[in-house]
């Protein structure tokens, strides 16, 4: 049977070049980076290399890159290591309302321990306007934090004017960065950011890596205890093979980002208008401009998403019903719930996400498959039925 990986923004397949360049470093080269003797400093040095090539690639000092186990860890540090540390400033800490979970359950762990945390509204095509930060900030706000791209619906946030909003009332700013990177540009210094949170599998990179970016000057309170790894600021033996690896895969995404990302939007669109000529009572969530160029979401009205997952799956297509992280819950997306999309909508919705390895054939094959499976799955809908005023035999 044909398939079709179309859940990219869940997580991508190792590219071969950076498997390459990470071998040696499971075998040979193993020693452990914070030893002092030969087996060590090849790790160190493989480490410190990895470090310098990172923060060149994205501008910044090699000072700045602290090293994590990934997206979620970077995401928990960045919000309750500098809630803690900048608490004599205020308690009150702001996040946007479609952030990933790693985020959200960081915030409302926040919100037990006293902190008081707002989280802001977007409008019906998922984007917070720099008003609504306007609004909500008091010059007691310790911390911003907005995502650059969402993953779910493929929005991208005014992350500049956010940033310089922050930054005007004394309060730090972190943008989870996590599907953006690799995908669209990610200008660390003209944003101003002072953390930035990345992960390594979402641009061909290995899994249970990441980094956090943390600009000079700035001192969350450590978040992952027991060792002096990441000088002195994230304990854990280094894991070189990993950070070897997120090293190369940026080095790659970034200089075929241009490349990689018109061939991917182009699919995407296609895609996108194929679907919409095709399946009637089809709304395209999100921002049609301002979005990830992989990124399609999709509700099927009267049809539920985890049905068509299924059928999809069974046809041979991974693709998703909300983030990976998510899916295994029943409960209808948050984000589609807070861009005002009914819940029978969200309920309906598809995540399909395209990678540097998707074809046209692919993607023509998708197109059949999910006209074909939407039309039978209405088929068997009551709701289809009842709107359309055709009488239901029980
Ligand atoms: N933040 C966003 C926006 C994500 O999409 C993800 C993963 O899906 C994460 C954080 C978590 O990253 P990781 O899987 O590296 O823990």
């Amino acid at each position: 049977m044909r398939k079709v990986y179309l859940d990219y923004s869940a997580t991508t397949p190792l590219d071969e070049c950076v498997f390459e360049a990470m071998k040696p470093y499971f075998t040979e080269k193993f020693g452990n980076a914070n030893s002092l003797h030969c087996f060590g400093r090849e790790g160190a040095n493989a480490v410190d290399a990895a470090r310098r090539k990172i923060a060149e690639l994205l501008k910044v000092k090699p000072t700045e890159i602290y090293f994590t186990s990934g997206g979620t860890e970077s995401d928990n540090w960045a919000l309750k290591g500098i809630a803690s540390a900048y608490s004599q400033k205020g308690k009150r800490i702001i996040v946007s309302s479609i952030e990933h979970a790693a985020m959200l359950a960081s915030a409302e762990q926040l919100e037990k321990s006293g902190y008081d945390v707002v989280y802001l509204p977007v409008n019906d095509m998922g984007v917070v306007l720099p008003e609504y930060l306007e609004k909500a900030i008091t010059d007691d706000t310790s911390l911003v934090s907005v995502m650059a791209a969402n993953n779910e619906i493929g929005t991208l946030q005014p992350i500049k004017e956010l940033c310089e909003i922050a930054h005007r009332h004394g309060a730090l700013f972190h943008t989870d960065a996590v599907q953006a990177m690799g995908s669209v540009p990610v200008d660390i210094r003209g944003w101003n950011v002072d953390l930035l949170t990345f992960s390594a599998h979402k641009f061909y990179g290995p899994k249970g890596i990441g980094a956090l970016y943390i600009k000079s000057g700035i001192k969350p309170d450590k978040f992952v205890t027991g060792g002096h790894q990441e000088r002195s600021m994230r304990g854990g033996t280094t894991n070189v093979p990993a950070v070897v690896g997120m090293a190369e895969a940026l080095k790659l995404a970034l200089d075929n980002l241009e490349d990689n990302s018109s061939k991917v939007k182009e699919l995407r669109d296609y895609f996108v208008k194929s679907i919409e000529q095709r399946v009637p009572y089809v709304v395209y969530n999100g921002d049609r401009l301002h979005r990830l160029p992989q990124n399609a979401n999709f509700a099927f009205e009267f049809i539920e998403g985890e049905s068509l997952l299924l059928r999809l799956d069974m046809a041979g297509i991974a693709c998703s019903s909300g983030s990976a992280c998510s899916s295994g819950s029943l409960d209808p997306s948050h984000v589609l719930l807070a861009t005002g999309l009914p819940i029978e909508k969200a309920h309906g919705s598809i995540r399909f996400s395209f990678g540097k390895y998707t074809t046209k054939e692919d993607v023509d094959y998708v197109i059949e498959q999910v006209v074909k499976a939407v039309e039978d799955l209405r088929k068997l809908s009551p709701l289809f039925s009842e709107f359309k005023g055709e009488k239901q035999y029980v």
